[in-house]
């Protein structure tokens, strides 16, 4: 059951809470400063002050057990602006050389890596060895063989290893989660994800292989991997994968431009899913089953997250998906709270195992069967 502290805690940051709360009466309960932490904070340093950093920056303004502390950048102009934006101590602010020092700043606890995806292994690496806990964003490596050595690395250093899922804290998603377990859909049979956009500016890191690591399938696809898994609740065991092509010099060798894929699950569920930087208005899940369905539309944009079911429009608050997963994240590292959905990095390794199936099967138009998790 929502309770008013967990609803005031999950709407925390949103324009919700401030439109909502003197009308429903809750405004005398509220501690005098309803940012006061109800337990310990998580202190932050981002690494990498680009456009992602910056919405994640500005979301933990809201936050109540996670705090920005400091910062490591190759720039030193962001440096300097994100200590005046966010009160950063010189003290804790690094760049790229000199970042393993973190490791005598008893003021950071963990580091989130929101660099270009192919330079998350080694800053993973570095970090751990440093003895902080990390956050790393989306995909978590380029390939499952990097994303086992992160997750292995992690775990000698004695570190947590967690990844950006927002969407594994957004409150339409896991009501259509919770509602998948009680069985409102009855046996999952289908599920469709659509993930796309058109990519812009042809010079970005995205579409550089060696810094992107892959094309649309590493951006946007692997969203609809994520969900396809948390939405149908198994682990796929089989994939096949198509991809096409209409401009080969923007989306170079690398890089993909659109792949349809299949993914069978143990069940007896299939996943149909289009990955592509070639088309908007493409960021939908629809779920079916033997009794109903759940489509979430848009499912994983920063928001509002908006839904149906056969029993009508799903009621969930609106949140600001980066305050909710840094604070839940807080808890996570802190605590030891569980989240219905994982983020460790095991998790992720399973969605890049699933995305190098993906492009094994797009190469050689192959059925390509999924082993233990993890593995391919
Ligand atoms: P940006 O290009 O906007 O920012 C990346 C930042 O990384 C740069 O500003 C720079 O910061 C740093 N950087 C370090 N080395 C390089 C390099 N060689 N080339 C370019 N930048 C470099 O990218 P995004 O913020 O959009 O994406 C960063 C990561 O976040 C990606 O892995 C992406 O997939 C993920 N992401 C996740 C989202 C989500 O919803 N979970 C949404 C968007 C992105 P500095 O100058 O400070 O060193």
């Amino acid at each position: 059951m929502t309770t008013r502290r967990s609803f005031l805690h999950q709407i925390t940051g949103s324009v919700l809470a401030l439109s909502v709360l003197p009308r429903m009466g809750w405004a005398e309960e509220l501690s005098p400063d309803p940012k006061t932490p109800d337990g310990p904070v998580l202190r932050v340093a981002i690494m990498g002050l680009g456009s992602y950093g910056t919405r994640v920056a500005e979301a933990m303004r809201g936050c109540t057990r996670a705090k920005l502390v400091g910062v490591i950048s190759g720039t030193p102009a962001k440096i300097r602006q994100w200590q005046t934006t966010y009160g950063i101590p010189e003290k804790n602010c690094y760049n790229y050389e000199t970042y393993d020092a973190i490791k005598d700043n008893p003021d950071i606890d963990a580091v989130y890596v929101i660099t270009p995806n192919a330079l998350h292994h080694d800053a993973v690496l570095r970090v751990a060895k440093a003895g902080k806990h990390v956050i790393c964003e989306k995909p978590m490596a380029v390939n499952a063989r990097q994303g086992q050595s992160m997750v292995d690395a992690c775990k000698a250093a004695g570190v947590r290893l967690l990844v950006g899922y927002r969407m594994h804290f957004e409150p339409h998603t896991l009501e259509v989660i919770r509602m998948r377990k009680e069985g409102a859909f009855g046996s999952i049979r289908f599920f469709q994800g659509l993930s796309g956009f058109i990519i812009g500016d042809p010079t970005q890191w995205r579409l550089n292989p060696q810094l992107s690591g892959g094309g649309a399938m590493m951006d946007i696809g692997i969203y609809s991997i994520n969900g396809s898994r948390y939405m149908i609740g198994e682990e796929p065991v089989w994939v096949t994968a198509q991809e096409t092509k209409t401009d080969p010099v923007k989306f170079k060798e690398g890089i993909d431009e659109t792949i349809q894929f299949q993914l069978g699950f143990p069940g007896g569920a299939v996943a149909s899913c289009l990955s592509t930087y070639n088309l908007n208005n493409l960021d939908r899940f629809f779920l079916d089953g033997e009794k109903g369905f759940a489509e979430l539309f848009p499912a994983t944009g920063y928001g509002p997250i908006q839904g149906r079911t056969n029993q009508g429009e799903l009621q969930a608050p609106v949140v600001t998906h980066q305050t909710v997963q840094m604070d839940e994240m807080a808890q996570i590292l802190l605590e030891g709270k569980q989240p219905v959905v994982p983020v460790d990095g095991q998790e992720a390794v399973r969605d890049l195992a699933i995305i190098d199936a993906i492009y094994h099967a797009a190469r050689t138009g192959q059925k390509v069967r999924l082993g233990a998790p993890g593995q391919v």
